[in-house]
């Protein structure tokens, strides 16, 4: 018999843990990328998505198809294997689907999920695939609208519904829990902060070679591309979880 897990594990991930998966991200994107043909601030801009509702569309289906071209990698089977060991908690700023293709249960996508759609005018969202959105045919299966229809990834300027689930979990951690977070830049959420503030014990899997000024932030920091990285992260996660 296993007995009930004592500690909570909480994963917060960002856009490396993709990257090593070949994703092309806002971030980390060099000069021939997805990203460097299109202005982030017209096609993820809630503020005048509407305006340019064909070029967010054209974006958005492109990301689809390039989603659907890469694979999980180790790190996301890792957060998997610790949602199985731990009943680990998975957050991510990520809209791809990688953790749910290696076999997660839940994810809490607090930037939202690049392979479903949401209808801001009736409210309803629903999976939308890989596939190409096309103007002459889909529409809102609720309301039957056409041009209401978005990516149902959170834009700039526009509400995250699921921060307020994010803090509290965040916030609720003890010094018997352990927070790690790979592949976040700390630049769209502060990391280094909420570590900073954290009671639990805190793991950085940092993707740069080189110490970064929020590695202090946290009590430990593991360098190196989180895929390449992962049984190192695992050991340490293992060790303290079984504490
Ligand atoms: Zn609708």
């Amino acid at each position: 018999m296993t007995p009930e897990p004592q500690r909570r594990l909480i994963v917060f991930t960002g856009s490396g843990i993709s990257a090593d998966s070949g994703l092309d991200t806002f971030r980390t994107s060099g000069g021939e990328s997805l990203w460097a043909q299109y202005d982030p601030e017209v096609v993820c801009n809630f503020d005048c998505w509407e305006e340019n509702f064909e070029l967010v569309h054209e974006f958005y289906s492109r990301r689809r198809e390039e989603l659907a071209h890469v694979a999980p990698n180790k790190a996301h089977f890792l957060t998997v294997d610790w949602e199985k060991r731990y009943n680990a908690e998975l957050i991510t700023q990520n809209v791809d689907d990688l953790f749910e293709r290696a076999g997660a249960r839940y994810v809490m996508h607090v930037h939202g999920f690049l392979s479903a759609m949401r209808c801001v005018s009736c409210g309803a969202q629903w999976l939308f695939g890989y596939r190409r959105f096309d103007p002459a045919t889909d529409r809102c299966p609720k309301c039957g609208r056409m041009e209401s229809v978005k990516p149902n990834v959170v834009f700039f300027n526009e509400p995250a519904p699921r921060y307020a689930q994010m803090w509290k979990s965040l916030e609720s951690l003890t010094e018997d829990d352990v927070l790690v977070a790979i592949g976040t830049s700390g630049l769209v959420l502060p990391i280094g902060q909420i570590a900073r503030r954290c009671p639990a014990t805190t793991i950085l899997s940092n993707l740069e070679s080189a110490e970064t000024p929020r590695d202090e932030d946290f009590d430990h920091v593991i360098h190196g591309r989180a895929a390449e990285i992962a049984p190192q992260l695992d050991a340490l996660v293992t060790e303290i979880m079984e504490r």
